[in-house]
């Protein structure tokens, strides 16, 4: 049985899923990068300061920078994509238990998840939050102003993200250690699970005797516990095309893919993702 065959097999036969992802399924969703000339923290001075709560608590040109990196993330055209809408299905086919994202993006209920079902470790960009009355608020209302402070009690106000030095939203470890309890299959997509204690969930999942697929670009760190691994493999159209010969399916979406140009190592990823959902 090939790798796929065999990550096939293992969603088919599972009915309480949890799904770890992280920023590698929205890498291509249009989220702009941080460093690149037009960067979030190149074109917003002192955001990359503000990533440190301590220094956006005391510094105003910090968070200056931070606003101005939420507009800009606001302006962006940021779409899910098909790794999001692939695992709506796996919601849609009644198999998800839990969706655990590390990234802040809002993307999955975006494509449709249910709120309910998504538990977000490190907060959100939707939001904003008093860090006086904990008030939360869509940040819409935040973006309107330079510096915003807090409607209700004049506080300062933060997107509703987690900062360097913060703790975590407080029911988020405990209900994804829950869900790892539980679950026979634990998926990670696009994560090198070496960010905790989010990532610690994967061998608790494992060790309550669930299966676990992991799909990466690049290795991660449970990769020796992975029932199987599936690799985005930075290979051309033809050598991919063999290696997934067989299924017609697979195929059309191939071709698709590279209608839409869109022929790229992280795409591997997602086509992999798109192939069981489709067998699926
Ligand atoms: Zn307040």
């Amino acid at each position: 049985m090939s790798d796929i065959e065999h990550a096939k097999r293992l969603v088919d036969e599972s009915s309480r899923i949890v799904v770890l992802t992280g920023a590698g399924i929205s890498t291509d969703s249009g989220i702009p990068d941080f460093r690149g000339p037009e960067g979030l923290w190149t074109k917003n001075p002192g955001a990359e300061e503000a990533s440190d709560i301590s220094v956006f608590l005391t510094d105003e040109n910090a968070r200056r920078g931070f606003w101005g990196m939420m507009r800009m993330m606001h302006q962006a055209a940021i779409k899910p994509n098909e790794g999001h809408h692939a695992l709506v299905r796996l919601e849609e086919r009644g198999k998800l238990l839990l969706l655990v994202t590390q990234n802040v993006d809002g993307l999955h209920q975006a494509a449709g998840s249910s709120p309910d079902a998504v538990v977000e470790v490190h907060g959100n960009t939707q939001e904003s939050c008093c860090l006086s009355c904990s008030e939360r608020r869509p940040i819409e209302e935040a973006l309107e102003e330079e510096l915003p402070c807090c409607q209700s009690c004049g506080g300062l106000l933060k997107a509703n993200v987690v900062l360097f030095g913060e703790a975590l939203p407080p029911m988020a470890m405990p209900l994804a250690m829950e869900a790892a309890h539980g679950c026979d299959l634990m998926l990670c997509v696009g994560s090198t699970l070496s960010v905790y204690p989010v990532a610690s969930i994967v061998p608790e999942a494992k060790e309550s005797g669930a299966k676990l697929l992991i799909l990466n670009k690049g290795p991660t760190e449970y990769d020796e516990l992975a029932d199987v691994r599936l690799e985005g493999r930075a290979v051309d159209g033809q050598s991919r095309r063999s290696a997934f010969s067989g299924c017609e399916q697979c195929e059309q979406f191939e071709q698709q893919h590279q209608q839409f140009g869109q022929c790229d190592e992280l795409q591997d990823e997602l086509f992999i993702l798109k192939h069981f959902q489709l067998l699926g």
